[in-house]
């Protein structure tokens, strides 16, 4: 890759990735791509397809364990595209200018947002919750943006993401800004059902209700998963997704890492929560090759005790393989 590249928007050789995820571990990215919009999204990705390199793309970072070393290629990180708005007309929300004068939204109109991709899930639902709409009240606690909310259909028992999500617009295959209906799309258990396309911005659909009635159930979410997740330590959340129950008996992933003995099991700085069977966290200084090493001992522990074999939720990025070439 030619080190002089001119790229389409703001760019960064050899970034360090461990602090742009909440594991805060893992390597340097070859180029760092930070878009802040829509169509510079598009054309980071173009151009770095031009390049010969699949980018990978970075939202929160918080289901993500990046490798240790340097992962070639371009990741392109969403973080400058922060943009939520009201749109004026639902219909043609993708002609709404924020940096413009929005038009005040008619009573139908607004109970919606406009979510830029980079938007953290914590943002939206505060700005929902004091207008007293519901539909995202079950991301309280859930980091992340809103681009990589869609895309793993982030959330829980108390509902998620794609609750409110009305229409997508994504960078598809080819390198165009195209807008999927919801009808279009195939959301399933911590996955949007988008395929490679890549999230630029989305328009959310609320109902209304009133400013403390939200506001309580938010805060009740996030107090009972308080209790039961390790939040004040880096972590990824959850590892391994549920096994079906009734493959299961009905035990989720981290009581059958429980059922094993493995809570509190460390390798280095690397430690299967004692809190949580299915949170792996950082204690300080641990590297990716601790955790992935970890993850893989409790994968293989319960395989042998249940018969049941683990899928990853998190997202693993591997130093050697660049998604190009895989
Ligand atoms: C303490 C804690 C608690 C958590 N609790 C929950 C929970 O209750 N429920 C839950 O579902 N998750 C939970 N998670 C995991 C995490 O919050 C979610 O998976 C979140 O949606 C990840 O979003 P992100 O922007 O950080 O994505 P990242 O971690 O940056 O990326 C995850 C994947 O999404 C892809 N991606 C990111 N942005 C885009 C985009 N714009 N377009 C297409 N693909 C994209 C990435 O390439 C990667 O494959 C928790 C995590 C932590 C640390």
């Amino acid at each position: 890759m030619n080190s002089s590249k001119l790229w389409p928007c703001a760019a960064l050789p050899h970034a360090s990735l461990a602090p742009r995820t909440t594991l805060h571990v893992g390597g340097r990215a070859e180029w760092l791509l930070e878009p802040a919009t829509p169509e510079e999204l598009r054309r980071a990705i173009v151009a770095a397809r031009e390049d010969g390199h699949e980018p990978r793309i970075l939202g929160g970072g918080a289901n993500l364990i990046v490798d240790d070393g340097v992962l070639p290629g371009v990741v392109i990180t969403t973080d400058r595209m922060k943009r939520l708005f009201r749109p004026a007309n639902a219909a043609a929300w993708l002609a709404d200018d924020p940096d413009g004068r929005v038009a005040q939204p008619s009573r139908e109109e607004g109970l919606r947002f406009v979510s830029w991709a980079g938007t953290t899930h914590q943002k939206l639902l505060s700005a929902s919750v004091e207008l007293g709409w519901s539909g995202l009240e079950g991301l309280a606690g859930v980091p992340g943006h809103v681009g990589g909310g869609v895309a793993m259909n982030a959330g829980g028992k108390w509902g998620g993401m794609w609750d409110a999500v009305e229409r997508v617009l994504v960078v598809d295959e080819r390198g165009e800004l195209v807008e999927l209906e919801r009808a279009q799309c195939q959301p399933r258990y911590r996955n949007g059902g988008l395929g490679r396309n890549v999230v630029a911005s989305v328009l959310l659909r609320f109902t209304l209700d009133t400013l403390p009635a939200v506001k309580e159930r938010a805060r009740e979410f996030l107090l009972a998963k308080n209790r039961v997740q390790p939040v004040t330590l880096w972590s990824a959340g959850c590892i391994f997704k549920n096994p079906d129950p009734s493959v299961s008996g009905g035990r989720t992933a981290g009581q059958l890492v429980d059922a094993c003995g493995l809570k509190g099991a460390r390798l280095g700085d690397a430690e299967i929560s004692p809190l949580h069977g299915n949170f792996f966290v950082n204690r300080g200084n641990a590297r990716a090759r601790d955790l992935l090493a970890l993850i893989e001992r409790a994968r293989a522990e319960v395989a042998e005790r249940t018969g049941i074999v683990l899928e990853h939720e998190v997202k693993v990025w591997r130093a050697e393989l660049d998604p190009a070439r895989p």
